[in-house]
């Protein structure tokens, strides 16, 4: 290798805090509370409060490479533990509050924390726990809620803790392979596996989450996102808005469409992100109240698929959504869905199109679809669908100490168990999760696509899709929907698939559409269609029965 003469200078999430407190000290960073007031604060706190977090941790005996949990919400507590914990050189964890007890138990046992930052909002959840996590040794107070009740080993309160360190915190030199961030898969079956950000990835994806034609991140945007911050980093939108010097809104716990909009409206926000089920409800209030966001530019939404509906109604508000595809193993972000400039003249509809396709895969990722079958590399015609499969630098090409890791990867790439097309202008559609997709005398149907057809009808607000063994077709497709409230009674089965009879075969009308209350969800907020199926399974069992008799 013929040697080049640059600096070879590690690339760590050092760098940001670098900058933050040179160049954006004075930059404003605001937490709301239940109430609805913001406790606002500046970057400059933040990097004070994070040299004082990173001194009191290495007096704790945190050392490089161990694991430093958070349990907890969108705060700037949360922010400051993004910054002091990788920067020292530890690892941190970020833990779902959504998760069910045992899971959370495997996951702080299988990471091995040594501390917790704890919101003592969700302190009981980790209180029941008290006992079986011996790694522990310090859980550290965050924010307003109630106080222990004595079952934890040791507890102390965040202020506290930061008034046990120092000032300044000499930041150690780091690797930039180093971790520097983990994240478990909220996978619906099997262990929750583990996937560890290094800084060189965190930096890359932070890098490319603020290109123009990406997320657009500028030291003049004002950024809030829904997402939460256990979920993929908050789609590593807090590394990349701090390093760009945007500021920073954080909504805490409070992710309902009220709420979401006051926060929008009160500071101005001009970019946000969540997944779909967050925004469905954020334009409905739109309609029905006629409130007016001007400030809002750009909502990025993944997670799941947008439907093509939601697009287009935020659009009506001025909103611009841009649809987004990612997981936790991929950082997250490696597509986005924009019009090009060669598709200026298309009619709007065929924007819209496009517009809810997954996007085209931003720099530094690369990506092919995968007959499901023969596992043979498919054309980008649009039309062949296969599993896609990614790689880059800030893609996982491992899960942290899990034996059965291999299955999830072939050749060096990822595979990622969705199943897509990609057109000849390299534009992914999602088909369907492969689990997810329905099978149906032999032939499949994607729950994805109907889910976007119903949820266009103007009665329905939330539609899901599932498939449920049939005795004759092995899947038939089961539609679950929510009307909208002013239509709660009034929206019919019938109706709905006299509407979807023009738009799909014949064979794809679901064979029974049941009008629910909500749609379960996730953990991190996306329709939860292993629940749903579990609800819908008496459907089944009659068709089993009908069959037999
Ligand atoms: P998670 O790691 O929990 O964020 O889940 C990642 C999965 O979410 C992906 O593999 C997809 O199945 C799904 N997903 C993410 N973004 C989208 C999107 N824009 N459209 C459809 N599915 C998506």
């Amino acid at each position: 290798m013929f040697p080049s003469t640059m600096m070879d200078l590690p690339l760590t999430i050092q760098n940001i805090l670098w900058r933050v407190e040179r160049l954006f000290y004075d930059k404003p960073l605001a937490t709301y509370d239940e109430a609805g007031n913001a406790t606002r604060s500046t970057y400059g706190e933040l990097v004070r409060n994070a040299n004082r977090l990173a001194s009191a941790l290495a007096k704790e005996g945190v050392r490089p490479g161990d694991r430093v949990a958070t349990f907890g919400w969108n705060t700037q507590r949360h922010l400051e533990c993004y910054f002091a914990i990788p920067c020292m050189g530890a690892v941190l964890h970020t833990l779902n509050v959504r998760l069910f007890s045992e899971q959370l138990e495997y996951i702080i046992n299988h990471a091995e924390d040594k501390v917790i930052f704890c919101d003592r909002s969700v302190l009981p959840i980790l209180e029941s726990l008290a006992d079986k996590i011996p790694t522990v040794q310090l859980v550290v107070l965050m924010n307003q809620g109630p106080e222990p009740t004595g079952k934890l080993k040791r507890t102390v309160d965040y202020f506290e803790f930061l008034a046990s360190g120092d000032d300044q915190y000499p930041w150690p030199t780091l690797d930039e392979r180093a971790a520097a961030a983990m994240c478990y898969t909220s996978g619906t079956t099997g262990n929750p596996k583990g996937v560890v950000y290094s800084h060189r990835s965190t930096m890359i994806h932070s890098l490319v989450a603020a290109l123009p034609d990406a997320v657009d991140i500028s030291e003049s945007d004002v950024l809030m996102y829904a997402v939460p911050m256990f979920h993929a980093n908050a789609w590593g939108l807090p590394y990349a808005a701090a390093m760009m010097g945007a500021s920073q809104v954080f909504p805490d716990r409070y992710l309902d469409a009220e709420r979401i909009v006051n926060i929008l409206e009160k500071e101005q926000v001009t970019i946000s992100a969540g997944v779909p089920t967050v925004w469905i409800p954020v334009l409905n209030l739109l309609d029905r109240t006629g409130k007016k966001l001007p400030a809002l530019k750009k909502v990025l939404c993944g997670g799941s698929a947008a439907p093509p509906a939601l697009i287009a109604g935020l659009r009506r508000h001025g909103i611009h959504l841009a649809h987004a595809w990612g997981m936790t193993e991929t950082s997250p972000l490696c597509s986005l869905s924009r019009i090009r400039s060669t598709m200026d003249g298309w009619s709007e509809d065929r924007k819209l199109e496009v517009m809810a396709k997954q996007g085209v895969v931003v720099p530094t990722v690369e990506w092919r679809i995968v007959d499901l079958d023969s596992g043979k590399e498919l054309p980008w015609d649009g039309k062949s669908f296969g599993e896609l499969q990614v790689r880059g630098p800030y893609i996982t090409g491992t899960y942290y100490n899990d034996p059965t890791a291999s299955e999830k990867f072939m050749d060096g790439w990822l595979r990622t168990g969705d199943v897509a097309t990609i057109d000849p202008l390299g534009y992914v559609q999602l088909v369907d999760r492969t689990k997810d997709l329905v099978k149906s005398g032999g032939e499949w149907i994607s729950s994805v696509e109907l889910e976007n057809l119903i949820m266009a009808h103007p009665k329905v607000l939330e539609a899901a899709v599932v498939g449920l063994p049939h005795p004759r077709w092995q899947e038939r497709p089961v539609a679950a929907v929510v009307p909208k409230s002013e239509h709660k009674g009034d929206l019919t089965a019938e109706e709905l698939r006299a509407y979807l009879s023009d738009k799909v075969a014949k064979w794809w009308l679901p064979d029974e559409i049941v009008f629910v209350e909500a749609i379960p969800r996730t953990s991190v907020g996306k329709f939860a269609k292993s629940q749903l199926r579990e609800q819908l399974k008496e459907i089944a069992e009659r068709w089993a029965a009908t069959a037999t008799a």
